[in-house]
């Protein structure tokens, strides 16, 4: 059999939270792939599932969370039959390799990942003598050579500094070097640009990008902001309360958005050439909570395209509507993309204004 060419392909994935409040379904029944040496953004608001997603690959989620249904199916070890991530125990030897050697992860925040009692090289060494059989000596040298290629400044003194005397920036580049280390083969990426100034965010945008192409890794990219997504992806997937609803070639999602969330999102952002009296558009509403999702497609309260009757009552599936692109909406259901003729209602009472 031949080897797969995705590193990862998430198959029905739900990941629920239960609550003395009730059930909360985070992720519920989201399916998608990642090549090898590609990268899919994974875009939507908070709350949306998607940091979720990025847990329940890397088994990190907590009780009261649980993974209680789906395949993740990680080609990263075995290419041709892959390994299914749910079924490893979250707590094994075997689980605890994988993150790191196989998968990493780089958070928003980087103090979520740095420990402000040693110093930036103590903690990338343990990584790597972690996960490598290398001397001491050698995880310095490695250390001092991840810090040279995230351009950190002068990285032997660089390594005896703790995270507290680094700035955001320099931070976020000390936690990027501790994830790559070990050479993963995917990286889950959560915001981890959201916290720093433009000027930073571009220069390690550039720097993953850069990495992933020496290192020929896959990453997969959180975040809620369209314009790194068009920087850095090239397939996306547009996740709203657990579910992806659309998903797409990066081109096809921005020349063609057919979701009405995802053409909200993308007309509520400014353009070059807008005029400055022009008012922004707005998604109407908020997201509703996930304790109470609405009946039918969790999208209608705020949906401009609303069809009473249908959208309310039935769950739209995710379907084809085009050579590869994939969106949930009944305007699609008939796969020729077409919108319906059905003169939309009043506008429905949104959750954020019941
Ligand atoms: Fe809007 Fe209906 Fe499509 Fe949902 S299914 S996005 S409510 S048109």
């Amino acid at each position: 059999m031949a080897a797969k060419s995705n590193i990862l392909e998430v198959s029905d994935l739900k990941t629920h939270f239960f609550t003395e409040q009730g059930v909360v379904p985070a992720v519920d029944g989201v399916s998608f792939q990642i090549k090898r040496g590609g990268t899919l953004g994974v875009l939507g608001e908070s709350g949306c599932g998607k940091s979720v997603t990025g847990f329940s690959i890397l088994r990190l989620v907590r009780p009261p969370g649980e993974i209680v249904a789906g395949q993740i199916l990680y080609y990263g070890r075995d290419a041709v039959n892959g390994d299914d991530l749910a079924q490893i125990d979250a707590t094994s030897e075997e689980m605890r390799q994988m993150r790191g050697s196989e998968i990493a992860m780089v958070f928003q925040e980087p103090m979520t990942s740095l420990d402000p009692l040693f110093t930036v090289g103590n903690q990338i060494m343990e990584a790597i003598l972690y996960h490598q059989d290398v001397s001491k000596a050698e995880a310095r040298k490695i250390a001092i050579e991840m810090l040279d290629k995230v351009r950190m400044p002068q990285p032997r003194e660089m390594i005896k500094k703790y995270p507290h005397q680094l700035s955001g920036g320099m931070r976020q580049r000390v936690v990027i070097a501790m994830a790559l280390s070990c050479r993963p083969k995917l990286l889950i990426a959560d915001e981890p640009t959201t916290a720093l100034d433009v000027t930073t965010e571009a220069q390690i945008l550039e720097l993953m990008r850069e990495l992933q192409e020496e290192l020929g890794m896959a990453i997969m990219f959180i975040t809620h902001d369209l314009g790194v997504i068009a920087e850095m992806a090239e397939e996306v997937a547009v996740m709203y309360l657990g579910k992806v609803v659309e998903q797409s070639d990066i081109e096809s999602l921005f020349t063609d958005p057919q979701h009405p969330y995802t053409k909200a999102l993308m007309q509520s952002i400014p353009k070059v050439g807008q005029k400055a009296e022009g008012r922004l558009e707005t998604i109407r509403g908020m997201v509703p909570s996930p304790r109470n999702i609405p009946t039918g497609c969790p999208f209608h309260p705020r949906c401009a395209s609303f069809m009473q009757g249908i959208c309310d009552t039935k769950l739209p599936q995710l379907k084809q509507s085009k050579p590869g692109h994939w969106v949930s909406c009944f305007l699609y259901e008939d796969g020729g993309g077409s919108h319906s003729s059905t003169p939309p209602p009043a506008p429905p009472q949104s959750i954020g204004e019941g």
